[in-house]
């Protein structure tokens, strides 16, 4: 028999406690506001098993304060195993002006790093395909779309960035997406969002997939390889 092992691609700082499932062996904290970077920076000099990205949730953006740029770029610059996110945009919060500003010049900083990045996206697909083909696909760096869900025309436009990983979790557990089939095994990612229901070995068997290659995937995007 195989052994199991789990990585959760996607939790934040406030559910990290009560987050190691069985055979889970280790989890990717995102901190979604400049408040909460020290915390999660001094999380990951403690324990291993924790993974950090840092950065502006599109939520937040009215917590950002002048310079947070040249602070981001300092604390990734000082942690090269850092990455960033979550970043991205949600149409049903404010100011899509401000969030398209911050989420362009935090995937500029991650590719001028070379950093993972976790992408945050509600009903902003056209956007973020906007943004993207701004770049040479050679230039981006690899992303993770968290807790995925979109529809078909989106998912093949997506899939035809081989950088891109898709992170499964809510949507899927809750039956709001359901074209898992399309999406190459060596892609896919697991998650709980911090949502103490998901269980992830349990998410492995709903969407029938080998759990040592979704350790694998995950293992390549925290390497950022
Ligand atoms: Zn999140």
């Amino acid at each position: 028999m195989s052994i199991m092992k789990i990585i959760d691609a996607h939790s934040h700082i406030e559910y990290i406690t009560h987050n190691f499932q069985k055979d889970v062996v280790g989890t990717l904290c995102c901190a979604t506001k400049e408040l909460e970077w020290g915390v999660l920076s001094e999380l990951l000099h403690k324990d291993k098993n924790i993974y950090g990205a840092f950065g502006i949730h599109p939520w937040f953006v009215d917590s950002v304060e002048p310079g947070f740029e040249k602070r981001l770029e300092d604390l990734l610059k000082t942690n090269s195993e850092y990455m960033v996110g979550e970043i991205g945009l949600d149409k049903y919060k404010p100011d899509m002006e401000k969030q398209l500003e911050l989420f362009q010049k935090q995937l500029d900083l991650a590719i001028r790093l070379q950093r993972s990045v976790f992408l945050h996206c509600v009903g902003a697909w056209d956007k973020i395909l906007h943004v993207l083909k701004q770049y040479k696909e050679s230039e981006l760096p690899v992303m993770v779309l968290h807790d995925f869900s979109a529809n078909n025309d989106i998912l093949t436009k997506l899939l035809q960035y081989k950088n891109i990983y898709f992170s499964l979790g809510k949507n899927v557990v809750y039956d709001r997406f359901c074209r898992i089939e399309e999406i190459p095994n060596n892609r896919i990612l697991i998650e709980t969002d911090g949502d103490k229901n998901i269980i992830l070995k349990n998410l492995i068997d709903k969407i029938s997939k080998n759990e040592s290659v979704i350790y694998n995937n995950t293992l390549r995007v925290l390497n950022n390889e």
